[in-house]
Formats: C-alpha cells, sequence, structure tokens
C-alpha cells in the first residue's frame, strides 16, 4: 500500500503544496485531478523520490520512499513514473526502449515480455522503428510500455494520454488500465481529462489550494461535485438557486417557474446543448433540437 502522510512542499518559499495525506491500496487506480499549477505534477515527483521532503513522509508498504540526499539514484525498483516530458532513447528502436531495463541474459524471456507490452500499447507494428521519427502520441505509448517492462508495483501516470489522438485513446485507455488491474499493479494517474477517471479510477482525489479537498470514487464526486471547480471537469453545468446541475439536469417544459432566453445552441454529437441568460446568468441545457436565438423557454430541474 502506499502511504503519502502530511506532506507539504515549496520549491522556492511559498507552499505548492499543504498537508497532503492519502493511501492506495494494491492493485487500484487513484486519480489526482485539479487546475494546471494546481501541483499534481509536484505530487506525483514527490512521491517518486524526486525531491527531499522537509514535511511529511512516502512508504510503499513498509519501505520509507527517500529523495535524492539519501539516493544517489532516483527511483526504486518498486515504482515507475512516466512524466509529463518522457524520456526516451531517440536513435534506438521501439523495441529497444522498451527492453531497455530487461536483461539481456535471457534473450527468450526480453523478446517475450517486449511483444506483450508492445501489444498492451498497441504498437506491435513499430517495434523495429527509430524512436526519433515517431508521432508525440507513439513516443508516450513507448514511454508506458518501458515503465510496465519490469513489472513495478505502482506506477505513477503524468497526464499519460495527452499525445494521444482521439482514435486511439480510449481503446489504449481499456488496454492499459485492464493491464494494471491483471497484475495488481497499484497507479496514481495525474490528469484533467474525465475520460481518464470515469471508468478506469476507483478513487480520485481534488486538489484545489495546495490542498486535497475531496477524495471520493468517482460516481459519489460526479453526482455530488460540491463545488465549481469539479463539476467543470465532468461536464458544463449552471448554478441555480445556489445549487450546482449539469446539463442534463434540466428539462425544456412547456411551461414552469424558471423561464429563460436562449442565446445559442451548439451542437454535441449526440444532441445540443443551449446556451441561455437565466435571473442574468448563463445557463446550459441538454436538448434534442437546436432553438431560435432570443426565444423564451421554460426548464424544470432534476437532482
Ligand atoms: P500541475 O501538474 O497540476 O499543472 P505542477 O505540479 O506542475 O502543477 O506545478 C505546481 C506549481 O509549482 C506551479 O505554480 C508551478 O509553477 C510550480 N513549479 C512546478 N515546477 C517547478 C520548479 N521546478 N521550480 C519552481 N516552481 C515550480
Ligand atoms: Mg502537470
Amino acid at each position: 500500500m502506499l502511504q503519502v502522510k502530511n506532506v507539504s512542499f515549496a520549491y522556492t518559499k511559498s507552499k505548492v503544496l499543504n498537508n497532503i495525506s492519502f493511501d492506495l491500496a494494491k492493485g487500484k487506480t487513484l486519480a489526482i485531478i485539479g487546475e494546471s499549477g494546481s501541483g499534481k505534477s509536484t505530487l506525483l515527483k514527490l512521491i517518486y523520490g524526486e525531491f527531499d521532503l522537509k514535511e511529511g513522509e512516502v512508504w510503499w508498504d513498509n519501505k520509507q520512499v527517500l529523495g535524492p540526499a539519501f539516493n544517489l539514484i532516483v527511483g526504486y525498483d518498486f515504482m515507475k513514473y512516466v512524466a509529463q516530458e518522457f524520456d526516451l532513447m531517440p536513435y534506438t528502436t521501439v523495441e529497444e526502449n522498451v527492453g531497455k531495463h530487461l536483461s539481456r541474459f535471457y534473450p527468450e524471456q526480453k523478446e517475450k515480455r517486449t511483444k506483450e507490452l508492445l501489444r498492451v500499447v498497441e504498437l506491435e507494428a513499430f517495434a523495429d522503428t527509430k524512436v526519433k521519427i515517431l508521432s508525440g502520441g507513439q513516443k508516450q505509448r513507448v514511454a508506458l510500455a518501458r515503465a510496465l517492462a519490469k513489472e513495478p508495483e505502482i506506477l505513477l501516470l503524468d497526464e499519460p494520454f495527452s499525445h494521444i489522438d482521439n482514435f486511439k485513446k480510449q481503446s489504449l485507455r481499456r488496454s492499459i488500465f485492464s493491464y494494471l488491474r491483471k497484475n495488481r499493479i497499484s497507479c496514481l494517474v495525474a490528469t484533467h481529462d474525465k475520460n481518464d477517471v470515469l471508468g478506469f479510477a476507483d478513487d480520485m482525489i481534488v486538489l484545489d489550494e495546495k490542498k486535497i479537498v475531496i477524495k471520493d470514487t468517482p460516481q459519489n464526486i460526479y453526482c455530488n461535485p460540491k463545488l465549481p471547480l469539479v463539476a467543470s471537469f465532468f461536464e458544463e453545468f449552471s448554478i441555480i438557486d445556489g445549487a450546482i446541475y449539469y446539463a442534463h439536469q434540466l428539462q425544456i417544459v412547456e411551461n414552469s417557474k424558471h423561464k429563460a432566453v436562449v442565446k445559442r445552441s451548439y451542437f454535441n454529437g449526440k444532441n445540443w446543448l443551449i446556451e441561455a441568460t437565466y435571473q442574468s446568468n448563463s445557463i446550459f441545457i441538454e436538448h434534442h433540437c437546436n432553438l431560435k436565438p432570443n426565444s423564451s423557454l421554460f426548464f424544470k430541474l432534476f437532482q
């Protein structure tokens, strides 16, 4: 189990993280969300042992993670970290990059393992390609495969699918997260993409103002987002009489006590998002067709 205990951190004078504590059980996935600059990457680096901690401790089972003052080489065998800026060997092939940390004394095992990982990240066809000529998304997949090569007990992922195009993203997510689950690898994933969280994470934490403001299952947080910041991570929302409503919780009806005026309609595939003015604020309503600007509508609310 990973235990983060009362960790605070500052690069310079002012703190970036203040008194962060949480646990992550074996084989579970925990998502960290928060606005850009909220300290997600810093938290992953601290857990990896990249910096020395003045306040707080990080433990994996009964081993304490220590920073560079105590470790000549940053990192531990049981933990792998895929940074936002992945660091690959550009002039060697995809296969060589993935197999870099695997023993060359067992060539058959090495080849089998490398093949398996290339399958997980859907790069079998690129085994012999030099990394230098790959796209950003392909490089990101090589970095993921390399991190998994030596079967870490815990994997730290920083925006792992950010460079990967939408054609590949969903199938790659399913492939990676089911591999982690099957192999009981714990995973901490920093992300700004709700699709990395819903459907894959067991728990999520929300970072804001240097602290963890919410920790719960994605389902509970989605259903009761508590803060506009959290709701905005998932979907368009409106604040009506002090409560947060997602666009699908507003329904257009013949008549009601809530009257609004249409500003614009946006096509979003499954249906339309209607932006309207209600009591001089913008609200968002999901609807099956578009509506004329400046027309009036009535809506009702669902919890
Ligand atoms: P996130 O990953 O959530 O976008 P970061 O952890 O990268 O956030 O950054 C948190 C804060 O720490 C930001 O204000 C950022 O400017 C600052 N920061 C990040 N890295 C460094 C660094 N190496 N030196 C000084 N400040 C940094
Ligand atoms: Mg970051």
